[in-house]
């Protein structure tokens, strides 16, 4: 047996023995030569080796290291301290079973003798816990790098000391350049006071902070919006030593709601306010002038006259054909070109929205006087004169509007009001035949329930034969005879009696019912010259007056080849005036027709001539035979040299043409001389006779010679 083991008294003798046998962290006591003096109870159950045969032998020869590399480093060790701590030592069981244990290890003297003094301890739990934290850690790395949000941590200092990647990207800058900066370097100077101070505070307070939005500034010096949330971060005593940072780059979501915000508020066509952002501004601007107002005169009646602002409506003519015919691409297009011409005319202060279809507002605001409302709306009206170019689709088309305008504080002090009125009068703009602007007048309100009025009846007019045509001569200004009549449509009213044309054509266009009564007008006019042949008179023309819709009627070629045979006419003998704003809207289809029209022999021609703008190109392309010189420019015949060389220049274009002129409404032999001088050669007006009855026509002209 060797030295100092068994026989000799275990160092830990005396009343410490119990107390070493039954501790229950395994304990073993070996002499420096490393033989077991003696173990206790708790060695004898982790290992499996009863105490009789440990002692005596060495770790080695039991087998109780797994590797004696590692044995050999623990025996170093306590060589060279007194006491050792080792971490984990991998330890083999008499079953062959795997341990491991942490080891303490220290020298003890005893009589003499130095022993050492072994504790294993149990690291089965510590083992799983380390575990599971490094999973953690290794986890939380691999998150911290690849979150989508950026993650910074800000050191005691006010630096940056660690950023991740989407920081980094999110801000252009690498993390080594991050750590010279501060939160503050990358804020832009708007948020730095206040905010800043806030989030941090709570941050320190609470632990962690509320999810602000704010912005941050990139290295390329662009903003861009973030949302942040701040976590107090803590040294290893527990004390606060700077925060986290979770950044959120949120200028997609932003980006989002503004266009959600712009559609709600905006017309995404024309990319115009809508009426909801419209009336907001409008509120606006009453609030503010009415302030204007007030402040200025307290107590009197407000000065109608000094300060206003003026409210437009606009309506583009006959927008509705222009979808038909050329269908809703172009009308689009047409809308946005419309959209940002008018744009133009306008100061930065005004407002235009679309209301929606073809229907325009603009608030002039500042204030105007009606003279400039007047000028503005003029400017606008102008617009219209211009053909517009549709680049897509390589076209010209023109289009007219009508504007009705309301005065703030003449003609309402609210916005609903002054809207309602601006609304009235264009619809008396269009009842005055249409690309014209009219200011609102009180009488206007009664005068739209009498369009609603009349509307019904004009529904319920051609079962009732309200319908009647008059005819006005036309005369050869060079003979004086009867070259042909025009027929002239009247709606004989049950209590309100004859009623002109141009007072209910626009509200039959609008309702839809021309084509009808325009169809009836061609029957009767025809009936009528048959009627006036049996009767002895020889009529050398019918011109029948004729609208844009009819146009669109792809049998109308069929029926007008009717009339004339069944009423055993020459085509010749029948002419189809349609007017000059009406080719402007000419379509491939409308020109097929006008074309089948001049095969059939029937003659075509331009009435209100001069008030449009035809060019000569296109007036070559068309199959026309006649010009009507518009009475606007005939009345001023003797008085407005300007006109005179219109009319000289349309006798001039008709003749280079090889077209015959007309000129309306002659009423004066100033007009007559002019007109027969330059070359027209046939007149028509009151001078000659006023549009006349069937009958009336028949006694003037019976047995007198026509041309
Ligand atoms: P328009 O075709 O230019 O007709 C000429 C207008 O000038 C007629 O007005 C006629 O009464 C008027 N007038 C003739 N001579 C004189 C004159 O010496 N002085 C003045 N101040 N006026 C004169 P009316 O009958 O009121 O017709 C107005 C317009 O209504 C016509 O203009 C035409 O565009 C339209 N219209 C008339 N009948 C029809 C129809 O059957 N179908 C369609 N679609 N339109 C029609
Ligand atoms: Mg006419
Ligand atoms: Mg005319």
């Amino acid at each position: 047996m060797p030295e100092n083991v068994s026989q000799e008294p275990a160092p830990y003798a005396g009343q410490h023995s119990a107390v070493f046998a039954e501790c229950p962290v395994p304990f073993a006591i070996t002499n420096l030569q490393g033989r077991y003096v003696d173990v206790n109870r708790a060695f004898e159950t982790t290992f499996g080796w009863p105490r009789h045969e440990v002692i005596g032998r060495t770790s080695m020869e039991i087998g109780i290291w797994e590797s004696s590399a590692e044995r050999g480093q623990f025996i170093e060790r306590l060589q060279r301290n007194s006491t050792v701590r080792f971490n984990t030592a991998n330890t083999i069981c008499r079953d062959g079973s795997r341990y491991r244990c942490r080891l303490f290890a220290s020298l003890l003297s005893y009589r003499d003798e130095t022993y050492i003094f072994t504790v294993v301890i149990d690291i089965h739990d510590l083992l799983l816990a380390e575990g599971e934290a490094r999973f953690y850690l290794e986890r939380f790395q691999q998150l911290y790098e690849h979150m989508r949000d950026g993650c910074s941590l800000v050191g005691k200092d006010g630096r940056f000391v660690r950023s991740n990647r989407a920081f980094c990207d999110m801000l252009g800058y690498s993390e080594e350049e991050l750590q010279h900066l501060t939160p503050r370097n990358i804020t832009p100077a708007r948020w730095h006071e206040q905010d800043i101070r806030i989030e941090n505070e709570q941050a320190f307070t609470r632990g962690y902070s509320d999810i602000y939005e704010k912005e941050h500034r990139r290295k390329d010096g662009s903003i861009f919006p973030i949302e942040i949330q701040l976590y107090c971060n803590f040294d290893a005593s527990g004390e606060s030593d700077g925060f986290w940072g979770i950044v959120r780059d949120i200028s997609e979501r932003k980006a989002q709601q503004e266009h959600l915000n712009f559609l709600a508020y905006h017309d995404p066509l024309t990319r115009l306010p809508n009426r909801t952002l419209f009336f907001d501004r409008l509120e606006h601007a009453l609030k503010r002038a009415k302030r204007t107002i007030l402040g200025a005169m307290p107590s009197a009646e407000m000065p109608f006259q000094q300060l206003q602002l003026a409210l437009l409506f606009l309506d583009i003519d006959h927008f509705k054909n222009v979808n038909d015919t050329l269908g809703h691409l172009i009308g689009d297009t047409l809308l946005q070109i419309l959209a940002q011409n008018i744009t133009h005319c306008l100061r930065e202060s005004d407002v235009l929205a679309r209301f929606g279809g073809d229907e325009f507002v603009i608030l002039l605001d500042s204030p105007v006087t009606l003279e400039s409302a007047t000028t503005i709306t003029r400017r606008i009206l102008a617009l219209f004169a211009k053909p517009v170019y549709l680049p897509q689709q390589d076209k010209e088309i023109y289009v007219t509007a009508s504007i009705g305008v309301s005065l703030f504080p003449r003609d309402g002090l609210n916005a609903e009001t002054l809207v309602k009125h601006a609304d009235l009068a264009m619809f008396k703009a269009k009842d005055l035949g249409r690309n014209t602007f009219h200011f609102y007048e009180a009488t206007l309100g009664a005068s739209l329930q009498e369009r609603v009025q009349m509307e019904a009846a004009l529904r319920s007019a051609a079962q009732r034969n309200e319908f009647i045509l008059h005819y006005q001569p036309q005369i050869d200004l060079a003979t004086g005879k009867l070259a042909g009549v025009e027929a002239l449509l009247r709606w004989r009213h049950p209590e309100r009696g004859i009623i002109p044309p141009l007072h209910f054509i626009p509200i039959i266009e609008d309702i839809g019912l021309i084509g009808q009564v325009g169809a009836w007008a061609i029957t009767e006019a025809c009936r009528q010259m048959a009627a006036w042949r049996a009767a002895g008179l020889k009529i050398p023309r019918m011109a029948v007056n004729f609208s844009v819709q009819q146009l669109e009627y792809s049998g109308l070629v069929d029926f007008v080849a009717r009339q004339l045979w069944e009423n055993c006419l020459q085509s010749w003998e029948l002419e189809l005036e349609v007017t000059e704003s009406l080719l402007m809207h000419r379509t491939e289809q409308t020109l097929a027709i006008l074309r089948d029209l001049e095969m059939l022999g029937i003659q075509l021609s331009i009435d209100d001539f001069g008030t449009g703008y035809s060019s000569l190109a296109y007036l070559k392309t068309l199959p026309v035979h006649r010009l009507k010189i518009d009475y606007s420019f005939v009345r001023d015949i003797g008085h407005d040299s300007n006109d005179e060389a219109i009319i000289r220049a349309i006798i001039a274009l008709a003749r280079s043409l090889g077209l015959e002129t007309v000129a309306e409404g002659v009423e004066r032999e100033e007009q007559e001389r002019f007109l027969h001088a330059e070359g027209c050669r046939i007149g028509q007006g009151f001078r000659y006779a006023r549009p006349l009855s069937a009958d009336q026509i028949l006694a003037m002209f019976h047995g007198k010679p026509a041309v």
